[in-house]
């Protein structure tokens, strides 16, 4: 992490924001929360699994060299010890001989706890993965770790992928899945968390294209961030120096983004060549390689890996969409989210709660429902409602009034220009789907007249 700090927001607006509006709490906050563990409420839901799927649709679906899959988070004991995990995944701690604080050593600036000051421990090696036990007994037999990535359940399962699909090289494996590290160093809300979801692609290529292979998905990952609206001054690649690289890495890159907190990971980039397959293949005794139909060569093949946790792109949409601007005399809270990751893409406001005009807006309601995650809201004056829609990154609120029993027509809002449109019901749906998929079609003031009639004219 690095001393410049976001100019944009501060952490507390944003935690308080998350809080209040019911995107994430502390989890048990009945008991007084646990540590470094949290919960999405209504909206955080919604928000993570927009980010899951964006990246699931952009990685996945829309390319014909992936594949998805979801391995368990228990496996095979022996995969830790292929993988380095049970040796490698160590950070060296002190701990304060006053409080019993633990620190991470090559974090410390001094020699005394930054806590209490008191005096501290040499260090000694700390494994990250958590451990419990399967079965009846709880002797050294059964024990079993709660994965720390998702990787592992690719590797092991290359050789089932491979057999099943008929892929050729170079294509990749994805999943996303829950990974568990028992971390030291915590805080900054849920950008470090000890449960977290993790989306990790294994992109398998042959050796000798690695190197090009890994600056394609440099590109491709950072123009994923550009492209669901993270402002590209906000992020940056940071190259991993050689006595930094993980045991099993060529080459490491990571992507930086300018949190509150200053630069800080946002997810990783490895070329991890073939150790992965290699130790596997050693460990389990199985071959775990690949038969070239044109060289008529079996080789084992290198991997790049783009691994992401879900939870830091969440914060990093949030803090990027948080914007405030002068309103009369009070601010606008809005969070600018690009329609895909919106919490609620639109919400449906009545503009008073008397019949028949309630009846019309439930219609309505009901109609927008089955193609998206729409709010309803008939509380409090219609400004005030767009506020709150405003501060959860609702694109379009749509209202229904007194005139729209009349004409059938209703007023669409936008939430960035706050320009409005009045059209007819019939065109509503059409019209949201082609706003929401980013068309420009209607520019209006705000009071401007139908759009409809004005461009069948
Ligand atoms: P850091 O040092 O910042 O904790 P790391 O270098 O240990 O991260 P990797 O092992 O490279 O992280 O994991 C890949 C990605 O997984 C990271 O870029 C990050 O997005 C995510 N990640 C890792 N640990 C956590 C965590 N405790 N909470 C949330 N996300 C995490």
């Amino acid at each position: 992490m690095t001393e410049e700090k976001s100019d944009k927001v501060d952490m507390e607006k944003i935690v308080s924001l998350s809080r209040r509006r019911g995107f994430i709490f502390p989890s048990s906050e009945i008991y007084g929360g646990l540590q470094s563990c949290w919960d999405y409420g209504p909206l955080g839901v919604e928000l993570k699994r927009n980010v899951k799927e964006a990246w699931w649709r952009a990685m996945v679906q829309e390319r014909d060299d992936m594949v998805g899959m979801d391995a368990s988070i228990m496996m095979h004991p022996k995969t830790w010890e292929a993988s380095g995990h049970l040796e490698g995944f160590t950070d060296p701690l002190v701990e304060c001989k006053n409080c019993h604080l633990r620190w991470k050593a090559d974090e410390l600036e001094g020699d005394k706890c930054p806590s209490c000051g008191g005096e501290l421990t040499e260090p000694r090696l700390f494994n990250m993965m958590f451990k419990t036990f399967m079965g009846p007994v709880e002797d050294d037999a059964s024990v079993v770790y709660l994965r720390p990535e998702t990787a592992q359940g690719m590797f092991v399962n290359f050789q089932n992928v491979l057999n099943t699909t008929r892929k050729r090289l170079p294509f990749g494996i994805a999943q996303i899945g829950k990974a568990f590290r028992n971390e030291i160093t915590t805080g900054n809300f849920i950008f470090r968390s000890r449960e977290f979801e993790m989306m990790e692609i294994e992109y398998f290529v042959k050796p000798g294209t690695d190197e090009e292979w890994f600056d394609y998905w440099l590109e491709e990952r950072l123009n994923w961030y550009i492209k669901l609206g993270i402002d590209k001054d906000h992020l940056r690649f940071r190259e991993h120096s050689k006595e930094e690289l993980s045991h099993y890495s060529r080459r490491t890159v990571d992507i930086n983004y300018l949190f509150p907190m200053g630069w800080a990971e946002l997810e990783g980039i490895a070329n991890r060549g073939d150790f992965d397959l290699s130790q596997h293949a050693k460990f389990s005794g199985k071959e775990l390689n690949y038969f070239d139909e044109e060289t008529k060569e079996h080789f084992v093949p290198c991997v790049v890996e783009p691994s992401v946790g879900v939870s830091r792109p969440v914060l990093a949409f949030l803090c990027d969409a948080y914007d405030e601007e002068p309103d009369k005399d009070e601010i606008r809270v809005v969070l600018r989210f690009h329609p895909d990751l919106a919490p609620m893409k639109v919400a449906v406001l009545p503009l008073s709660r008397r019949e028949p005009l309630v009846e019309m807006a439930k219609d309505v309601y009901a109609g927008l429902r089955k193609c998206w995650a729409v709010a309803y809201d008939d509380a409090q004056s219609i400004g005030r409602r767009y506020r709150r829609q405003d501060e959860i990154g609702t694109p379009f609120c749509v209202t229904v009034d007194f005139q729209s029993l009349e004409d059938n027509q209703v007023t669409i809002r936008e939430r960035d220009s706050m320009n409005q449109i009045r059209l007819p019901v019939e065109e509503l749906q059409e019209t949201l789907t082609a706003k929401l998929a980013g068309e420009d079609l209607f520019v209006l003031p705000p009071g401007g007249t139908v759009w409809l009639e004005e461009t069948k004219k």
